[in-house]
């Protein structure tokens, strides 16, 4: 009789015990449950602020100001109007640097709220991510030296090497282009580039609107060939972030009505 007792208050401790952890564990998974299920775009409101996904290596778009450490740009720019629609004030931004490859990793591992750099819409991004409605629209082309023998994507042959970079459209859409080109990628368009002023290969290929700003930057190299695609930049956000798109895209309608867009990309993109 003894003997049950004990054994029945062991086993009510146990249950006990049991019940404790299981509860403290079910709280916890609530907790973190209910921490993905709050939205992105109630995330930022909560915080405050927006974490963007930027370039930092891209003129006209992103690109770091060495001396005041500042990121510049359209892409820049036109985050700083979003978040003041949305937030307030300009202030409210936090930017941090993704490149082609690294920028739908880190948004969905919650580095950044949004990605604003130089990204098309495209299928398959769509599958992992949620985009805007188009805010730019660029187009691939070509990259080379002055008084390249290559003048378009016609000329791109076996002997032909194309310098890419990593996690872009673009070093896929050249090998559909010109299957027969060798692709060099890189990581990211700072590299890219010095890899052609360097002779590492004969030709760069990305968006034209990133070419112009390289272009810029050094006048011994000239685009050729006009746009063989369409790049229709968007900006994106986790899936499911209905919400918050939606808040970025009155945001972009009202900067377009504003007059404030036009401004914005007469500052940048020359036409
Ligand atoms: N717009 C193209 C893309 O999204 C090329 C520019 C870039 O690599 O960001 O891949």
């Amino acid at each position: 009789m003894f003997k049950n007792r004990k054994f029945l208050m062991f086993m009510l401790l146990s249950v006990l015990v049991l019940a404790a952890c299981g509860g403290g564990d079910k709280e916890s998974k609530d907790k973190d449950s209910g921490a993905k299920s709050k939205s992105s775009f109630e995330t930022i409101k909560a915080n405050d602020k927006i974490v963007w996904g930027v370039k930092n290596d891209t003129k006209l778009f992103g690109l770091k100001n060495p001396s005041t450490g500042e990121i510049e740009g359209f892409d820049v720019d036109l985050a700083k109007e979003i978040t003041k629609l949305i937030l307030g004030d300009e202030t409210k931004v936090e930017f941090k640097e993704v490149t082609s490859k690294t920028r739908i990793p880190m948004l969905n591992n919650g580095d950044i709220d949004a990605i604003i750099a130089t990204m098309t819409i495209s299928k398959d991004r769509s599958k992992e991510v949620d985009f805007t409605d188009v805010y730019f629209e660029a187009g691939q082309s070509l990259l080379v030296k002055k008084g390249s023998p290559i003048k378009s994507i016609n000329d791109l042959d076996s002997k032909t090497k194309v310098i890419a970079v990593k996690g872009s459209t673009s070093a896929i859409n050249i090998r559909e282009k010109a299957p027969k080109a060798q692709v060099l990628e890189f990581e990211n368009y700072a590299e890219a580039f010095t890899a052609l002023k360097a002779g590492q290969g004969d030709v760069l290929t990305t968006d034209d609107a990133i070419l112009y700003g390289m272009a810029s930057q050094d006048n011994n190299f000239e685009l050729v060939g006009g746009q063989f695609t369409e790049e229709p930049y968007g900006i994106a956000m986790k899936k499911g972030s209905d919400d918050f798109v939606k808040a970025v895209n009155d945001a972009l309608a009202e900067l377009k009505s504003s007059g404030k867009y036009d401004e914005i990309h007469d500052k940048w993109i020359k036409k």
